[in-house]
């Protein structure tokens, strides 16, 4: 039986992209073999390379002057990669920090460049808020700015994109990647890991504007290098092919549903739907203004908080995964990427409304 799993990432995928892959495990389009069986060089594989880059420049409207590389390393490598791409070591860089995410991107540029400006800093609001772009206190002429549009553990969305002038804007994507429709264009770089809203961990994808290919500083390692990676394909190595070509399949399955307009509209509603609930219920509650909260992460806490771990151990025995809180923050969290069926969402409420009726 499948449950209803609402974890960060690794996250829950359509079930209809397990099946496939399920369904073709041990004999990948009459070959004999599985798909992670064979050479990354062969004409088929690079194939399958091909039409998920197809899939996800469509899906994105991945402007030309653009290149997609899928990388390894997730977007932990990414904090540091961006830096060794797009900066020297003396040039200043601009980052918005709204979360620990936005932290761990600092404290790495940190190491890469010796002028790290935090140019806003949601702390007064203890990271529930995204600072107004009129108090940001920007570079003129730095390298880049970058930013986390969804912090998935306090789960603050950004209800706009920043304006960063002539300055690349660079941001973290990771958890809300393909959720809704985007404006690249408005961007130098954007990068995520594909392990919540693209098929399993192991690769990072990284979209950047060809313009900022090239500049790498000596010592960057050539698997980051965006020149190198985009002169191979995103093969100097050995890709984690399996997670690739199951990225490919997310990509249909979106296309299929409608691509990100969909997606957008089923997602705003899922989240409305939760948020509703909790913030009705008068035994729930969610720290973040309406503004700012995340589509994809909903943190929540319990008014008695001593029934956590009954609250966590039900919600299992129903059927109802991974909901424990980020271990920084405790309380819930229920991540609501793309994958989870609005059925997953009704589910959750029932069991919330049963919960507070026994207990609350
Ligand atoms: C999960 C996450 C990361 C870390 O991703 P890794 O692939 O584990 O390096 C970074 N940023 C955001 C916003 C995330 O949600």
């Amino acid at each position: 039986m499948r449950v209803f799993n609402f974890a960060a990432g690794p996250a829950t995928l359509p079930l209809e992209v397990l099946e496939q892959a399920q369904a073709e495990l041990t004999d990948w389009r009459g070959s004999g073999m599985s798909v992670m069986e064979i050479s990354h060089r062969s004409k088929a594989f690079i194939g399958v390379a091909a039409e998920a880059e197809a899939d996800l420049r469509e899906l994105m409207a991945i402007p030309q002057n653009y290149k997609v590389l899928f990388l390894q390393g997730g977007a932990t490598g990414q904090f540091a990669a961006v830096p060794m791409n797009l900066a020297t070591a003396d040039s200043v860089v601009d980052y918005v920090n709204t979360g620990n995410w936005s932290k761990k991107a600092i404290a790495e540029a940190k190491s890469y460049c010796a002028q790290v400006n935090v140019a806003a800093d949601s702390g007064d609001t203890k990271y529930c808020t995204v600072p107004a772009q009129d108090t940001w206190k920007l570079t003129p002429g730095a390298a880049y700015l970058h930013y986390t549009p969804n912090e998935t553990i306090g789960g603050v969305e950004f209800p706009f994109i920043p304006q960063s002038g002539d300055v690349p804007l660079v941001a973290d994507f990771s958890s809300s990647i393909l959720s809704r429709p985007v404006d690249v264009s408005k961007f130098g770089l954007i990068y995520g890991g594909a392990q919540k809203n693209i098929g399993p961990s192991g690769i990072c994808v990284v979209i950047v504007r060809e313009d900022l290919i090239g500049r790498a500083r000596a010592g960057t390692p050539s698997i980051w290098n965006y020149k190198e990676m985009a002169a191979t394909d995103s093969m100097s190595n050995t890709p984690p092919t399996f997670g690739w070509y199951i990225a490919g399949l997310v990509f249909k399955w979106i296309k299929k549903n409608g691509g990100l307009a969909a997606m957008g509209e089923r997602n705003s509603q899922k989240a409305a739907h939760l948020y509703a609930a909790i913030d009705s219920s008068g035994f729930y509650a969610n720290p973040v203004p309406v503004a700012y909260r995340s589509w994809m992460n909903v943190p929540f806490t319990l008014a008695k908080p001593d029934l956590d771990k009954t609250f966590l151990a039900q919600a299992h025995a129903a059927g109802l995964t991974n909901l424990e809180g980020h271990r920084s923050v405790g309380g819930m969290r229920a991540s609501i990427y793309n994958a989870m069926p609005p059925a997953g969402i009704d589910a959750l409420i029932a069991f919330m409304q049963e919960f507070q009726r026994r207990h609350g």
